[in-house]
């Protein structure tokens, strides 16, 4: 779940890491009172749930009330991939002499969290990363041990930061990962962490990115989730309290036990097809529950074929094809489905199908070879 900037910074303030003064507006208005009582030149910034805002021309510097008040006006209302500003953060501009880059994340490769320090941050971190990744220091956290003093240095002393940076930005580290550990997260950044002419460090950004599945142990964080910017059908599917995650892609996939359906999505793959979603009903399949899993699939207007892959277990295979069957009656289905059913009863099961439009497939493979040909047209 990602969060807006002010709200990471909130948070980020509250494990002691230095962030500007400021205040989030709505209004213009707003912002000029925000600007007169900040008394000095500000940065007015959209909030949105999106990166690369500076670029965009979300994010400008004004030097007095009058000037914060014309920019949000600019910047409120505006587009940004996509997104619509509702909010902007007006808060003390600091005097950028460098900017840093560090950032926690889970590099699931390695099955450890991977703390990252640049010399090179600021806007164009992507690209350091992309074309010049020597400029980032990574150092593995080991999970039972925490992140320790001597790789916290290896990091700095890495990343070559600025001599009068080296020691504040060990705490700046240190506390950026207690919040991750402690809130969950499964990313942690501050970009630029900026080195002011003054010779003091401040997080000029903070972003934030907690894992949805450890939500639970943290209600305090329920009050940052914002509905609007969750997929609609994913939301629809929560409601309707289906396994469901869109993928993006054109194939429909409906089976019963998670790894069965994640096997799935990467056999469509391989038969060339793009998986639409995961949607995984679990054992048994009523007409109820499978009318109402391919009702959310097909709320999809990209899906132009369903796959089920259904596993007969307890539940017999006759059962599950004549949930099928008649779940699907219950709709107006336009696309092909294929019903790949193995397991107890299995030919039972088949033999309602072949009485349908409904496609029977006995493996995997060439049930998904069938959904991606049909799907082509
Ligand atoms: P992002 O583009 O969404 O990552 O937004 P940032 O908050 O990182 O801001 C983008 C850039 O604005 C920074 O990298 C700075 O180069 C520039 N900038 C100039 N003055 C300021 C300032 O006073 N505060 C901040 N945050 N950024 C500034
Ligand atoms: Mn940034």
């Amino acid at each position: 779940m990602k969060i807006h900037e002010y709200q990471a910074k909130q948070l980020l303030g509250r494990y002691g890491v230095p962030v500007p003064e400021g205040e989030v507006a709505v209004t213009p208005q707003e912002a000029r009172a925000i600007a007169e009582k900040l008394g000095r030149r500000v940065v007015v910034k959209s909030q949105v749930h999106v990166g690369g805002r500076g670029k965009a021309g979300g994010i400008k510097l004004a030097s007095t009330p009058d000037e914060a008040e014309a920019v949000a006006g600019k910047i409120l209302g505006m587009d940004i991939k996509g997104l619509t500003v509702e909010k902007v953060l007006v808060e003390a501009a600091c005097n950028i002499e460098q900017e840093y880059y560090l950032g926690i994340t889970l590099d699931r490769a390695a099955q450890k969290n991977l703390l990252m320090v640049s010399a090179a941050g600021g806007v164009d971190i992507e690209e350091v990363a992309a074309s010049t990744p020597e400029k980032i220091a990574r150092v593995l956290i080991d999970p039972a041990v925490g992140l320790c003093d001597f790789q916290i240095r290896q990091a700095v002393f890495g990343a070559g930061l600025d001599p009068r940076a080296l020691s504040g930005a060990g705490k700046f580290i240190q506390a950026l990962y207690k919040a991750y550990i402690d809130l969950d997260c499964s990313l942690a950044e501050i970009n630029p962490l900026v080195l002011t002419a003054e010779g003091t460090l401040i997080a000029a950004d903070g972003k934030i990115t907690f894992d949805e599945n450890a939500l639970f142990r943290h209600p305090e964080l329920a009050q940052y989730a914002e509905g609007s910017e969750e997929d609609e059908i994913e939301a629809e599917a929560h409601r309707r309290g289906l396994q469901y995650v869109r993928l993006g892609g054109e194939i429909g996939i409906i089976g019963n036990g998670a790894g069965l359906v994640m096997g799935t999505l990467d056999e469509v793959k391989d038969a060339g097809g793009t998986p639409a979603n995961f949607l995984d009903i679990g054992g048994g399949a009523k007409a109820e529950v499978v009318a109402n899993a391919l009702e959310v699939v097909l709320l999809d207007p990209n899906v132009k074929g369903v796959l089920f892959n259904i596993f007969g277990g307890i539940t017999r295979g006759d059962e599950v094809a004549r949930g099928i069957t008649e779940g699907s009656k219950r709709l107006d289905i336009k696309v092909p489905i294929v019903v790949r059913l193995t397991g107890t009863n299995a030919e039972e099961g088949r033999a309602i199908l072949a009485a349908t439009s409904l496609v029977p497939a006995e493996t995997m493979q060439e049930a998904a070879a069938k959904i991606v040909s049909l799907a082509r047209g």
